[in-house]
């Protein structure tokens, strides 16, 4: 396999941004010089702009694969999100618009911030949380797990968070994994026009022995009735009522470990990823401010992700937080209580940078542009996009419905492992290609090669490698260095390896081809998921596309598509006629190579929970065998319609 990946396709539509725009951004194209000039001093300079208890001297240290950044300075991560702009006199900017689902609202400013992050250090304190012992955050999009993530920040406890949709297995595999000692939860949250009870969880994930775990801290929100374990757990509102509200910040070192998180399992069983300190801090705030050009003066931003993901660690609470932006975040489902509800929160606060997932863009378009129409976007200056390729159509309805046809689109590429963004446009500097990721972030470093470690030529796609390290890079697997060496640094030594595709085309622009895993071998053609997926999506009858290759007696390898229709066409075509129509358009649009041999009319498609596509499992029907490992599925109903679909 030492053929790079076929390109079949050739996008030209190019958006500059105006020169409106260009003139106010916080960045413009000399910041490419500036990295490339000497890359070290360049993140030393990003690094310097936090606020240091003790000034580093030394840079990096490189032990491949083992990293250490700003190594002999200390610092305190939350002292950066919190205090740092209170003592600037900013304390009473709002750092959070917050909507509960039922539409309760509340607006906390940096100072109060700052006060509920204090209190909550002393109750952890008290507690007997130490630095250095591991924290679990069970908790839904309020205000406190972002006071959560921050507390433990503040006291060198490491946390991890948990996504709120996760069974008892799925929490208790974490708790033990990371050797928790305090779980901080809810009774429960709203989702769906329903209190979904969160405590039960808990207690069914503790029950059995031979965990750690000494106090479940409990926030009430949903106020459903709950059983209580005297002894171990303690209502929040009370222990921060009795809480010391001062507490003063320590410098942490520079590689202290700041937090565990597992990632989505798209592949397989989620690895333990862990991050550090200011280096993390460092990137996280500097992608934050030049990929969506931030003034936290100007801005309000609006990230969408889940704080049980990493992109809510990220652009959420560590890179919006240290650049002292306001930010909105809701609880519960874009649909309830009516498919209005983002827009309608878009004009109500004024938001001016929108982050979401292509799979929120694709349900977008899938319910219609009449929502979004009614509700005043004008304040949006930029849009973003983060998970999964996103295809070019999705892209240009992205801008033109949500982004009134003139706000930037930034594709940014990105895993848990690398910790904030690695390959994006920089929103007032770079031209924009739909689809494509464009560029690496300025200080960042990258190699597209073949199987054998050499590069491919330009144009062709091939194995996506980091070749130098990176601030916000993983530091290991928690618990399990062999996996970190194996899974990452096997292939090319003291190269990273993303597990992804990419090429770069004759223009410069990079393209995200999906994971390597997912590379068909069609006649001797390589050819990836993401390119004959942008295809099927830019049908009109498509509304999401997923792409495997099924083993096949003459070509080695079968193109088998998976679509979901959109809803007119449902109604209008007979499967036989929307199959019919669809593999003629591939071998129309990109080459007969790219036809489908079977396109399923589906009504879902297998995503994990956090909303990627899982194609390994499409793979395992479209070949008729048992499917894998679903544990880490959002839907498990999802393959049983599909299986339905395909008798
Ligand atoms: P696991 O590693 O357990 O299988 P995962 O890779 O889905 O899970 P994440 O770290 O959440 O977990 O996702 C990172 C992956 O998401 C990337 O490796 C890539 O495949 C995909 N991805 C993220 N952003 C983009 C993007 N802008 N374009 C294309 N793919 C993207
Ligand atoms: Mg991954």
């Amino acid at each position: 396999m030492n053929e790079s990946i076929d390109s079949l396709m050739n996008e030209v539509r190019r958006f500059p941004p105006s020169e409106e725009f260009r003139a106010e951004s916080v960045v413009d194209a000399s910041i490419y010089d500036a990295a490339e000039a000497d890359r070290l001093q360049f993140w030393a300079d990003r690094a310097r702009e936090l606020h240091w208890h003790e000034e580093f001297t030394q840079v990096l240290d490189w032990q491949p694969p083992h990293a250490k950044w700003f190594y002999d300075g200390k610092i305190n991560v939350a002292y950066n999100c919190l205090d740092r702009h209170v003592e600037a006199g900013n304390g009473d900017r709002v750092a959070f618009h917050w909507e509960g689902e039922p539409g309760d609202q509340r607006k906390i400013t940096y100072a109060e911030m700052t006060a509920e992050v204090k209190r909550l250090a002393n109750v952890m304190l008290g507690l007997g949380i130490r630095k250095g012992d591991r924290v679990a955050i069970y908790m839904p999009m309020i205000p406190e797990s972002v006071a959560a993530m921050l507390a433990c920040a503040r006291i060198g406890a490491t946390h991890t968070t948990v996504f709120g949709g996760f069974s008892p297995q799925n929490l208790r595999m974490r708790v033990d994994d990371a050797d928790a000692k305090l779980v901080i939860t809810v009774d429960g949250f709203n989702r769906k026009g329903k209190v979904f009870a969160l405590k039960p969880t808990v207690d069914t994930a503790l029950e059995a022995e031979g965990h750690n775990v000494e106090n479940v801290l409990v926030v009430r929100r949903g106020e459903n009735e709950i059983d209580w374990n005297a002894g171990r757990d303690i209502w929040y509102h009370e222990a921060m009522a009795d809480a010391e509200p001062e507490h003063v910040a320590e410098g942490m070192e520079a590689e202290h470990p700041l937090f565990i998180l597992y990632t989505s399992g798209t592949t397989g069983n989620p690895k333990g990823i862990l991050h550090t300190s200011a280096g993390y801090l460092t990137q996280a705030a500097y992608t934050h401010r030049i990929v969506f050009d931030i003034k936290p003066e100007r801005d309000v931003f609006w990230c969408t992700a889940d704080v049980g993901w990493v992109t809510g660690h990220s652009y959420v609470v560590y890179g919006p937080m240290a650049n002292g932006v306001t930010q909105v975040m809701s609880e519960g489902t874009f649909d309830t209580p009516t498919p209005h509800r983002p827009w309608q929160m878009i004009e109500r606060y004024g938001v001016t940078v929108f982050y979401t997932a292509p799979t929120a863009i694709r349900t977008f378009m899938k319910i219609g542009r009449e929502y979004p129409q009614e509700s005043d976007l004008s304040s949006l200056r930029v849009l973003g996009t983060v998970g999964e390729p996103i295809n070019p159509e999705a892209w240009m309805w992205y801008r033109d419905v949500i982004g009134g046809g003139k706000t930037p689109v930034v594709d940014t590429w990105w895993q848990t492992e690398t910790g904030a963004i690695m390959i994006s446009p920089l929103a007032g500097v770079t031209e924009l290609t739909p689809g494509s990721a464009e560029h690496v972030i300025p200080g960042i470093e990258i190699g597209i090669l073949n199987e054998k470690g050499e590069p491919v030529p330009q144009g062709q796609g091939g194995l996506l490698t980091i070749t130098s390290p990176w601030p916000g890079m993983l530091r290991t697997i928690w618990g399990d260095d062999k996996r970190y060496r194996e899974t990452y640094w096997e292939k090319f030594g003291d190269k990273y390896f993303a597990g992804d595709g990419a090429r770069i085309d004759d223009n410069g622009d990079i393209w995200l081809l999906g994971r390597v895993d997912d590379v068909m071998n069609v006649s001797g053609h390589r050819l990836s998921t993401a390119e004959i997926e942008s295809s099927l999506v830019a049908h009109e009858a498509t509304a999401e596309a997923a792409v495997v290759g099924a083993s096949d007696a003459t070509t080695g390898q079968a193109v088998v598509a998976f679509v979901i229709l959109k809803s007119r066409f449902e109604q209008t075509k007979s499967v036989e006629e929307a199959e019919a129509i669809l593999r003629k358009h591939v071998a129309d649009d990109i080459g007969a190579i790219a036809r489908p041999r079977q396109v399923f009319i589906v009504p879902d498609l297998p995503k994990t929970r956090s909303g990627k596509i899982m194609r390994r499992l499409l793979r395992d029907l479209a070949e008729g065998r048992e499917v894998g490992d679903t544990t880490t599925l959002a839907d498990g109903s999802v393959v049983k319609a599909i299986q339905e679909q395909m008798r």
